[in-house]
């Protein structure tokens, strides 16, 4: 259907809402979205990216993680991809007039072979990754045909798995905006505020470009993993961060404090220009993976480095710096996924579940520390990266020494040749189990109290 009815159905003169163009896809995954709009009617507006633009269902009791709860979804028209972002009010006298709250966003994977023709076909089953919605779903259309085929009612269904749950109903347990947490009441009286001028015009405002001089947080140093399903677990990567920065075929490789290193890596400069991507910002940490599995730092010398990237901060124009991490995660996942096999761009690993397991099978492995996230942060946000180093004694692997003097552990003396010596002891023990596995150390600025990991 394109977007022919959608712009008929709207005078750009007087609606703020994005006027959109029919979008490529270009290897990114696939978006979907639910909007609570207050209309005549207060429904949801469930969309799925695909062919360019947002497949739409208007669902008036909202979505539902319960599996046996069948919910009413009439398809309505086509919208263009950079309305899945929209929050705000619709001008009253236009088209769906109104207040827009964003309710979920995230990615989506389809679960038929030709989702294209599963659509056509009236059932579509997909998997959806987004903060509130998760897990198998179905869009059903129903058999019966009213005479009118395209107005025929279709129902959204919970696939029954991990993420169903009986009895819950997810809109009224979740209602705020997954952008910005406000309710109705508060986007409405907000309206000057979130959406501005030259809008109708134009469609949104400029995109984006890659923001420039973004600089990573440092993690917090914690005592302890922090427990709960919140919180997403990862191995610390040592060596250096790096943002990388891909703009029309230009890269650029730039350290925390926002000095360029793309001349001292050119293989991760190589493996960047793989990815299918036109502007995109990366988070990780350039490292030198050894034989046995362990990483380092890399020296000056070193040119055969992997990148391991744990994040996105912009893509194609979409600043992702507010969105939760594990969406920035997911984008980056796929991303990579689908357009790299090269050996220097790697992404981190992450686990999901119990951190005290984490903590423990990766200190017993040879990790230097546990890495924590916040799974709804956004970029930067205060405390919601943790570090949690691993006791000492079971860390592994020997770093070159340079500076062997340095006192790594203040408080107990213990410098850089003392814990050499000590992995030299224990590395019988410990080489076996970490042997062949992309485990890594973190290399610290200053000791190890001062939290001055790399990452
Ligand atoms: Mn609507």
């Amino acid at each position: 259907m394109g977007l022919d009815q959608y712009w008929r159905k709207r005078d750009f003169g007087r609606t703020p809402e994005p006027r959109g163009v029919v979008a490529k896809r270009k290897g990114r995954p696939r978006r979907f979205c639910v909007q609570k709009h207050a209309a005549s009617h207060l429904h949801y507006d469930f969309r799925l990216e695909l062919e360019g633009v947002l497949k739409s269902w208007a669902v008036p009791k909202g979505p539902s993680l319960d599996p046996s709860v069948r919910r009413l979804a009439m398809p309505t028209e086509d919208h263009p991809l950079d309305y899945g972002d929209f929050e705000g009010v619709i001008p009253e006298g236009q088209y769906g007039g109104g207040t827009v709250l964003l309710w979920d966003r995230g990615t989506w994977i389809p679960l038929d072979d030709d989702p294209h023709r599963a659509l056509r076909a009236g059932r579509l089953r997909f998997e959806l990754r987004g903060r509130k919605l998760r897990g198998a779903f179905v869009l059903a259309r129903a058999s019966r045909d009213d005479g009118d085929g395209a107005r025929r009612p279709w129902q959204l269904i919970k696939g029954d798995d991990a993420s169903a749950r009986r009895g819950d109903e997810v809109t009224d347990r979740r209602p705020e905006s997954v952008a910005t947490g406000r309710d109705l009441e508060a986007i409405a009286r907000d309206r000057d505020r979130v959406w501005d001028s030259r809008v109708g015009e134009i469609g949104r405002a400029p995109r984006e470009s890659v923001p420039k001089g973004s600089r990573p947080r440092p993690p917090t140093r914690a005592r302890e993993v922090p427990e709960g399903d919140e919180w997403l677990h990862e191995i610390a990567v040592v060596g250096e961060r790096a943002l990388a920065r891909v703009d029309r075929g230009r890269i650029e490789l730039r350290d925390a404090r926002d000095r360029s290193l793309s001349r001292r890596f050119p293989a991760v400069i190589s493996a960047l220009r793989e990815v299918e991507v036109e502007r995109a910002l990366f988070d990780g940490i350039v490292a030198r993976l050894r034989p046995d599995g362990t990483t380092a730092a890399p020296i000056p010398s070193d040119r055969d480095v992997t990148y391991f990237v744990f994040d996105l901060l912009h893509r194609d124009g979409d600043d992702l710096r507010e969105r939760a991490y594990e969406e920035r995660r997911q984008a980056l996942e796929d991303l990579i996924a689908g357009s790299t096999s090269s050996p220097h761009l790697r992404l981190a690993g992450a686990f999901v579940g119990r951190g005290d397991e984490v903590f423990a099978k990766g200190c017993e492995l040879g990790a230097p520390a546990i890495v924590s996230k916040l799974r709804d942060a956004a970029f930067g946000a205060r405390s919601a990266v943790r570090i949690v180093p691993c006791p000492k004694r079971t860390a592994a692997a020997a770093p070159r020494l340079t500076k062997p003097d340095k006192l790594l552990w203040r408080d107990d003396g213990i410098t850089k040749r003392d814990l050499a010596e000590y992995y030299a002891a224990i590395a019988e023990h410990v080489v076996p189990h970490v042997r062949g596995r992309p485990l890594t150390l973190v290399r610290a600025a200053g000791a190890v109290e001062d939290g001055g990991a790399d990452m």
